[in-house]
């Protein structure tokens, strides 16, 4: 089967008063219907970007997009913008962080979801449009899905309002959704019930889920497949429990140290990534991520000097971009995952 997205090379370019940025920088992955992709990473990594490019939503004026993006067969990557549009919520839809900046304060939500309804359903009557948007307030969990159509958004809950927008992403049945931090506004159980809901969903209509975050307790959640970024490159990627039970790249240790939710004691021994990420207006040479990395030696000048290339470690696709040669890598994974 075709992959229902393929992301090839993907390069997003933005310039700025103090030069060009390149915010993503070489991505490739694929993701299959059915299945979720986590994107992990701190913020700066190139995660919200990337999000926007796989919707063709950069504003061409600020960002150039180069490499390939296609979603069911369609390349995104120079497809004019009305094209896009047809795209966009019937295809793929996007759930973000905040619903509030998603939703219009103004109008019930019932009525919004029935907009984003009609775009594709043209011909789709009021009494028919309303009975649907009732039904997807109801298939995410809204009770009373009735009196809820007419309420504003600030009448509903932070969690409900999320579902509100899960339910307006999913009322065109698009096969793929792209999440940017969709819980991380969210308290613990209300995330929980959200992630629940996604992978329900998932089950259901053989959805492709794109999951950006920079969360690793969410990643054990729901991953089927996890990529690493940090300053807009891929260090490691691979099924999740490759990425998360045998991770190969320092940087995805010094994620893994960091995670309270995937420890048993919340207290114990956290530490968190020494050092910032990079400016990207100011990348070092070498491997972006060895100002930060314990883990130079004993190849410290090719760190320095040498980007590493994405290869293949073991068997089933796992990939890493680092210089450790595999023995040293392998004793220090062993110490970095034991002291979790
Ligand atoms: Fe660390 Fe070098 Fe590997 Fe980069 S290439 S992660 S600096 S060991
Ligand atoms: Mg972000």
């Amino acid at each position: 089967m075709d992959p229902y997205l393929r992301v090839t090379d993907l390069r997003v370019d933005f310039t700025s008063t103090d030069g060009m940025v390149r915010a993503v920088d070489g991505v490739s992955f694929t993701v299959e219907r059915g299945r979720t992709l986590c994107v992990v990473g701190e913020s700066g990594a190139g995660k919200s970007s990337l999000a926007l490019a796989l919707l063709g939503l950069h504003d061409p004026r600020r960002a150039t997009v180069a490499g390939e993006i296609t979603v069911a067969g369609h390349g995104l990557v120079g497809r004019p913008e009305a094209a896009l549009r047809r795209l966009r919520g019937r295809d793929v839809a996007m759930i973000f962080q905040d619903p509030l900046s998603a939703l219009h304060p103004y109008h019930p939500v019932g009525r919004q979801i029935a907009e984003a309804y009609r775009v594709h359903h043209r011909r789709a009557g009021r009494a028919e449009t309303r009975r649907r948007v009732v039904e997807m307030l109801d298939r995410v969990g809204i009770s009373q899905p009735d009196r809820r159509y007419d309420q504003y958004p600030h009448e509903l809950s932070g969690g409900l309002r999320q579902r509100a927008m899960i339910a307006m992403a999913l009322v065109n049945d698009p096969a793929l959704l792209i999440a940017d931090e969709p819980t991380a506004a969210l308290d613990v159980t209300v995330q929980a019930q959200i992630l629940e809901l996604l992978t329900d969903v998932q089950a259901e209509y053989g959805t492709a889920i794109v999951l950006i975050t920079h969360d690793l307790g969410v990643v054990g959640q729901v991953a089927d497949d996890v990529l690493v970024m940090y300053a807009g490159r891929v260090m490691e990627r691979g099924h999740a429990g490759q990425v998360l039970r045998t991770p190969q790249h320092p940087y995805t240790w010094g994620l893994l140290a960091s995670v309270p939710s995937l420890r048993g004691d919340p207290e114990a021994d956290l530490r968190p990534i020494p050092g910032l990420p990079p400016n990207l207006l100011d990348l070092p040479d070498g491997c972006v991520f060895h100002p930060r990395c314990r883990h130079t030696e004993p190849v410290g000048h090719r760190c320095r000097t040498e980007p590493p290339q994405l290869r293949a470690v073991g068997t089933g696709g796992h990939r890493l971009a680092c210089h450790l040669p595999t023995r040293e890598r392998i004793r220090r994974q062993a110490e970095e995952t034991t002291r979790v």
